[in-house]
């Protein structure tokens, strides 16, 4: 069994890998018990269809550890069985593979491309790229990021013609402008160099004996620096979910979703007031209780009651607060926009709505006068 953070870990068992996830609340309890690499053995857990684009098997099933599961060490069992699956690199080529599935490659590293620094989310990561062969000669690019880009490069300093087999275990393949690449998923795939493992050490001895080795000096200076912009990082870093995934999510995720907006929901109302000065909610006050309690104001605008400012404004302005309703394939629920996402999508802002809406209002009031007359 594999045990990795993020809550994920596979068990085998005759060589078989199987999805296997830790619900919230037993997390702290099952890192004890579970370690990475050992062999263990687990009674009393549920099983559920496997979904989702961050899949480590391609089983149909899921386990779920939860509070009944038991885990205990059986001596007669080998201690560790990593159970690695390599794929063939022109699987990926030829798209064979789908990318919601994390898989296992063993390469030789053939060249070490750019290490770049990059700003993404306003922290900097360093970005490794390299090639890698398989047994068939065929090249593969592989992608690091942040400390498995660093652990990378501190491994590689100074390797002179050296035969050095990678392996990643849980990688994700993207397809970017037409070529395929694999690289590591977050902070859940594991990475190792020239590993002292029987499948490691047989893919070695099947390498093309024609003498392709690793040179490798850090550059004196790091090559690039580029940046990814918040948004683009966001759109390409975040998880996909789906409606019915957000719905039964037991924890906050930041993730990108596909939906169609199918209305707005007005029933609480599509806006609210704004005080300009610190851009908090206003209330509306009773107006003939102010001029009572305080003579001694301008009333010749309305009044708003600002909780932030602690006093009666009346510089203020409407801003959205729209319910959609959405769905995809896979259900429904109701999505909350502020102000400049709302007028994203609306196309207007808050204000000119107000405005229409107040004089689509009084000429209707007039009409319905005249023809009261
Ligand atoms: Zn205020």
């Amino acid at each position: 069994m594999v045990w990795k953070r993020w809550r994920r870990l596979s068990f085998d068992e005759r060589n078989q890998v199987i999805h296997c996830t830790v619900k919230k609340e037993f997390i702290r309890r099952m890192d004890v018990l579970l370690v990475e690499g050992e062999t263990k053995v687990i009674t009393n857990f549920t099983v559920s269809p496997a979904s989702g684009r961050f899949r480590t098997s391609g089983h149909v099933y899921k386990i779920v550890l939860a509070q009944t599961t038991t885990i205990r060490t059986d001596l007669d069992l080998p201690p560790n069985v990593l159970g690695l699956h390599p794929v063939r690199f022109n699987d990926i080529h030829d798209g064979k593979l789908n990318p919601d599935f994390l898989i296992d490659v063993f390469g030789q590293i053939v060249e070490i491309g750019n290490v770049e620094i990059l700003n993404v989310s306003k922290k900097q990561t360093k970005r490794l790229t390299m090639v890698l062969r398989d047994t068939n000669d065929v090249r593969l690019n592989c992608v690091l990021w942040g400390e498995f880009a660093e652990q990378l490069e501190a491994f590689a300093q100074n390797l002179h013609e050296a035969v050095v087999v990678f392996v990643l275990r849980f990688g994700k393949i993207r397809l970017y402008q037409n070529v395929w690449s694999v690289g590591n998923c977050y902070n859940c795939s594991i990475v190792m160099n020239n590993p002292d493992l029987p499948e490691v050490i047989a893919f070695r001895d099947r390498l093309p004996k024609d003498g392709v080795t690793l040179s490798y000096t850090h550059p004196n200076q790091l090559t690039i620096v580029n940046s990814v912009s918040v948004r683009a990082d966001f759109l390409t870093h975040s998880p996909r979910r789906t409606i019915s995934e957000i719905v039964s999510a037991s924890e906050n995720i930041k993730c990108v979703t596909m939906a169609t907006i199918m209305s707005i929901d007005t029933e609480y109302g599509w806006y609210y007031m704004e005080c300009q000065t610190c851009q908090k909610k206003v209330l509306p006050v009773d107006m003939e209780a102010v001029k009572e309690e305080s003579p001694q104001l301008d009333f010749s605008k309305k009044l708003w009651k600002c909780p932030k400012c602690e006093d009666y404004v009346d510089n203020v302005v409407p801003v959205f607060l729209l319910h959609f309703r959405v769905m995809d394939g896979t259900g429904e629920t109701k999505f909350l926009l502020f102000d400049k996402l709302a007028m994203e999508v609306v196309n207007t802002t808050a204000a000119e709505l107000v405005d229409n809406f107040d004089e689509f209002k009084r000429d209707n009031m007039c009409r319905i006068r005249r023809s009261c007359q």
